[in-house]
């Protein structure tokens, strides 16, 4: 059995004060959680957040990276850059990336590797909008946006994290039911097995979209649920802790 990972999205919210609080939170109750645990937080605060979870169980996560490894990409980030800061988790082609910031599905492979070359794990996001999904075209989507990943990255594809977010789930308080998400993730399962065995059998698939204390329990019993990926509820702590303790 895979051990599970929850992992926190901040997304753009914080503040020095902030995340010094949430962390604080987190470390004084946290234990020996029985899955893996990260942040992954806005890229000015990597410094900091790196500092807050020395020594505890909880891996720093960045929410994106540059394809490329220096020069002159204004705005971007590397893989080695975060490497600097203790960075273990990358999320890749979130759906608030390729809504806002048009990435395609090839630049979101190409970041998967770079974030690989690195030996940073990157959490690859695929999912499907409501009109997709009304229009009965979810597998096609997200068995699209696998693809692009498996095909450029095949060699070292068992590095990788899936998350299967709904995009109409995502902020919006509508979870997919648990059999819902389960049966997409069966769909990706499948996938990554065409790709190997071990990618299969190695690879974490986590959901996320409006996961919370009440509803992780539910989403995380399913045979290819492997975590979640947490959007708002990872900025309270009680209901953070609370979806690590449903993660065992
Ligand atoms: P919410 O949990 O706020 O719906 O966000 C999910 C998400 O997009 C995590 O990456």
């Amino acid at each position: 059995v895979k051990k599970k990972l929850i992992a926190g999205n901040w997304k753009m919210n914080g503040s020095l004060a902030a995340n010094e609080a949430l962390v604080q939170a987190l470390r004084a109750e946290i234990g020996a959680p029985g899955c893996d645990v990260a942040v992954c937080v806005p890229a000015p605060y990597l410094a900091q957040v790196q500092a807050l979870v020395t020594g505890c169980p909880i891996a720093l996560g960045a929410q994106d990276l540059s394809a490329h490894a220096q020069g002159a990409y204004t705005g971007e980030q590397s893989a080695g850059m975060l490497k600097d800061f203790g960075v273990r988790y990358a999320i890749v082609g979130h759906s608030e990336r390729r809504q806002y910031h048009g990435e395609s599905d090839e630049a979101v492979a190409a970041k998967t590797g770079a974030a690989l070359a690195a030996g940073i794990t990157p959490i690859v996001c695929v999912g499907e909008t409501l009109a997709q999904r009304e229009a009965g075209q979810t597998e096609e989507v997200v068995r699209r946006q696998l693809a692009a990943v498996i095909h450029s990255n095949g060699h070292c594809i068992s590095e990788i994290v899936v998350a299967y977010e709904p995009v109409w789930a995502i902020g919006t308080g509508k979870t997919a039911s648990p059999e819902q998400a389960q049966a997409v993730h069966a769909v990706l399962r499948a996938q990554l097995a065409h790709a190997s065995a071990e990618a299969a059998a190695r690879v974490r698939i986590l959901y996320g979209g409006s996961m919370n204390a009440g509803n992780a329990q539910a989403l995380l019993a399913q045979p290819d649920i492997d975590g979640g990926l947490i959007g708002g509820a990872a900025l309270k702590a009680p209901d953070f802790l609370q979806i690590i303790s449903a993660a065992r």
